[in-house]
């Protein structure tokens, strides 16, 4: 089984790349493919872009020309939740697309053709991501731990992972939009320019995925400043944490049923 791993930063990507046993480079449609393995995991790699339609395309091609069974997207949000902040980790609970709206012929936010609002991640990879980022942000709380000080100059003392709705569009979201979207959601709890387009793609392919974002801003006039920074001296290492923590899981999971893949069914509540 081919895991798909998307990053919404090039930093990311660069991490992952860095520890892959790799068996091929490909560019299609512009975008570097890299096949391999990572922590004992079969895996094609990608930079998703950004935005909805450009990180679209990459799914797709991730399964129409690699075959991948799921996809793992890792990447940086906004957050909308008050007891969400920088240095917070956000598990997809369901996604949905904020700047869709084709009213009257559809219900807000309805995705044509769908017939679906919110789109829901598989639950195993869910509870997977899940533990690997605790079992991260327990770590990161060492003193020893080699990211101390570059959390403590982000004044990141508690980080937390916790599985919430993330909302997607193509907009970098500052305060006057995150206020309407939590008006128009209040369950929203991040915000990116990706998420659901991916999730889409998935669903569309009927394929599992997880989308996995670590809070870079908190969705307001700081958000630009913050995220540069962030994003070179804390995200890349968080993805590349957790990243390990799922593949040490899958491994694990994958020796326990024979058959191969357990990873197919959205979750049902
Ligand atoms: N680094 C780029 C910009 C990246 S686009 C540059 O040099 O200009 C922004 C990325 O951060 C996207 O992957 C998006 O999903 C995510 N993101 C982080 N905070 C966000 C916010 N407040 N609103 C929307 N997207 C956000």
């Amino acid at each position: 089984m081919t895991i798909g791993i998307m990053g919404a930063m090039t930093e990311e990507i660069s991490s992952i790349v860095a520890n892959m046993k790799i068996t091929a480079r490909e560019v299609i449609a512009d975008r570097e493919f890299i096949s391999g393995s990572f922590n004992g995991q079969k895996c094609v790699t990608v930079f998703s872009r950004w935005g909805k339609v450009a990180s679209a395309i990459t799914a797709t091609i991730l399964f129409d020309h690699f075959h991948v069974a799921s996809i793992i997207f890792s990447g940086v949000a906004g957050s909308v939740s008050d007891d969400i902040t920088i240095g917070d980790i956000v598990i997809s609970h369901k996604l949905y697309q904020h700047d869709m709206n084709a009213e009257p012929l559809f219900k807000k936010f309805m995705i044509p053709l769908r017939d679906k609002i919110d789109f829901i991640p598989d639950e195993t990879l869910t509870n997977i991501a899940l533990a690997s980022a605790e079992k991260f942000v327990l770590d990161l709380q060492k003193p020893t731990h080699q990211l101390h000080s570059a959390l403590s100059k982000f004044d990141i003392t508690q980080p937390k992972a916790l599985t919430r709705c993330i909302a997607s569009g193509d907009q970098f979201v500052t305060k006057a939009l995150s206020h309407e979207i939590v008006a128009n959601r209040a369950d929203t709890a991040a915000v990116e320019m990706e998420g659901a387009a991916v999730a889409q793609v998935c669903d569309e392919f009927d394929k599992p995925f997880v989308i996995i974002r670590t809070i870079s801003d908190n969705a307001n006039e700081q958000a630009p400043i913050d995220f540069m920074a962030f994003v070179t001296e804390i995200a890349k290492n968080y993805t590349l944490g957790i990243l390990t923590g799922i593949t040490d899981a899958l491994n694990r999971e994958l020796k326990r049923a024979e058959k191969g893949c357990i990873l197919s069914k959205p979750r049902t509540n």
